[in-house]
């Protein structure tokens, strides 16, 4: 049985205190409390205390997750990189608190974006991700281009009465399907889109294509047997023992 007296707790209520403004209520079940306890601190610990947004830790799990889906069963996924452009003039000109208000500004229009089953982060700073698994081709460059084109919309009203408004530049590279890569290749890719969408004017979208597998008939081959040879012999023998009907055999 937990005994709540032996535990230190002091410092884990203090911060969750801090963070959400109330402690959970002390339940006569201690494993209850102590679950509630464990949940809000996983919680503070994946989120950016800024913006809300999931921070960079919780962001590197997702996307190792989201390589091995992409491995293992060949969907598409897209990762988007996203940098605010001249954000240290926005500081500069209206103050940190300022900047910082258009940081949570764009945070909340990032989210508005996209779907539920997308993660968007802040990377750091001014920059964000985002990543979309089951993301075709087409759709993935809609979804930047709905993205950067929201951001041009917003107008941020701050403390002073000033209202300011930002570009943002979008970098995009889809995970290579049917092999495993890294997150850092994959960041890597992102980024030098990134770069490229900033040297090539700011406030654009540059998407890396996702890279053609130069796949040999001979891999082909051991990858799917006979079937991707179409060996005459062995789809008659399938077809004369009814395991495929005439229609799918072209
Ligand atoms: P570029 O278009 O090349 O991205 O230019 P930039 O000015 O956005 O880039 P730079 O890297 O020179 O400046 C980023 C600025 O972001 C500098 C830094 O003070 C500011 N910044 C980073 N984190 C925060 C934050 O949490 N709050 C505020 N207000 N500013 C931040
Ligand atoms: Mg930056
Ligand atoms: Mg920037």
């Amino acid at each position: 049985m937990v005994d709540l007296q032996q535990l230190r707790l002091d410092d884990a209520r203090a911060l969750l205190e801090h963070a959400f403004h109330n402690l959970p209520a002390v339940e006569p079940d201690a494993t209850a409390y102590l679950q509630t306890l464990i949940d809000q601190l996983c919680e503070l610990s994946l989120k950016d205390p800024l913006t809300g947004l999931s921070n960079r830790r919780y962001f590197q799990t997702v996307l190792g997750r989201e390589i091995d889906v992409v491995a293992r069963s060949g969907e598409p996924g897209l990762l988007l990189m996203l940098d605010i452009d001249h954000f240290k003039k926005v500081n500069d000109t209206y103050g940190h608190p300022a900047g910082d208000a258009v940081l949570q500004a764009v945070a909340k229009t990032l989210s508005s974006c996209v779907r539920p089953m997308d993660t968007v982060a802040r990377f750091g700073g001014e920059e964000f991700v985002i990543i979309l698994p089951s993301c075709q081709g087409a759709y993935g460059y809609q979804v930047a281009e709905r993205i950067r084109t929201s951001v041009k919309a917003l107008a941020v009203t701050v403390a002073s009465g000033d209202t300011i408004k930002v570009t943002i530049s979008i970098g995009g590279a889809f995970a290579p399907r049917w092999v495993r890569s890294t997150p850092e290749l994959w960041i890597d890719r992102a980024d030098i889109e990134l770069y490229r969408a900033k040297s090539e004017g700011r406030n654009r979208v540059c998407i890396d294509a996702p890279p053609v597998l130069a796949v040999s008939a001979e891999e082909k081959n051991l990858l799917f047997g006979p079937l991707s040879l179409g060996d005459p012999a062995w789809i008659e023998s399938l077809i004369s023992d009814g395991s495929v009907g005439h229609q799918a055999v072209q």
